[in-house]
């Protein structure tokens, strides 16, 4: 799969020029002119990774970077002008992944993408959890219980694969936004609906299955 990267940026010819060698590349490029912009691209879309010019004109990208790192691990690259150390030690201290100093070679900008993407991948999971009854295939991304396979939606699966990686382990209702919908803007309703429905799916099988747990004020766990 192509990576989605968020390209922020109010430079036009600059963001024309790195997004069509970003494409060439294998990625797939949204950009974004200004912090608004930006902001909306990485909150409603599933971006892989956001390259973000610390200048532009509606404010500082250290403000939206700032907001994002409160709600997300959304790898970061920063880029600044040259003698804007400042904002390059201040992205970094927010938690920017890596920086880039303008001017910079397209392919010092697509190393360093990869770079970042590569370190920001999870450990390697388990083909297969096995909880119970319930058996998690992770490569084909399907549940079953004694061979009864649950027909799942994509976010019911994802939820399901979260909890049964750490059985009996609590995650709280953000961590459950953030993994699986990539931001807490969404409502905690969300889960709550999604938890519900993965329930009675649960509770309907044939064989006696894990149960969700409502840990009160919390979050979710499965529990064997
Ligand atoms: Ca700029």
């Amino acid at each position: 799969m192509r990576p989605h990267l968020a390209l922020i940026e109010d430079e036009p010819d600059f963001a024309l020029m790195c997004r069509s060698y970003l494409e060439r590349e294998g990625f797939t490029v949204t950009w974004a002119m200004d912090a608004r912009a930006g902001k909306s691209v990485l909150y409603e879309s599933r971006v892989d990774l956001a390259v973000l010019d610390l200048g532009l004109p509606d404010g500082s990208g250290l403000e939206l970077l700032r907001a994002l790192r409160s709600t997300s691990r959304l790898p970061v690259i920063v880029v600044t002008g040259r003698g804007a150390e400042a904002d390059r030690v201040a992205g970094l201290e927010i938690g920017a992944d890596d920086y880039l100093v303008k001017p910079f070679s397209q392919r010092e900008l697509v190393a360093r993408i990869r770079a970042v993407l590569r370190r920001s991948q999870p450990p390697e999971m388990p083909a297969v959890l096995q909880i119970g009854s319930l058996r998690i295939d992770t490569a084909a991304r399907q549940a079953s219980a004694d061979g009864v396979l649950l027909t799942l939606r994509p976010k019911e699966y994802a939820l399901l694969e979260m909890l049964g990686e750490a059985p009996g382990r609590v995650f709280s209702t953000e961590q459950v936004l953030e993994r699986i919908w990539g931001a807490s803007w969404q409502q905690p309703a969300t889960v709550i609906e999604h938890v519900y429905r993965l329930r009675g799916k649960l509770a309907a099988l044939p064989t006696p299955a894990p149960r969700i747990t409502t840990v009160r004020g919390y979050g979710y766990r499965l529990d064997p």
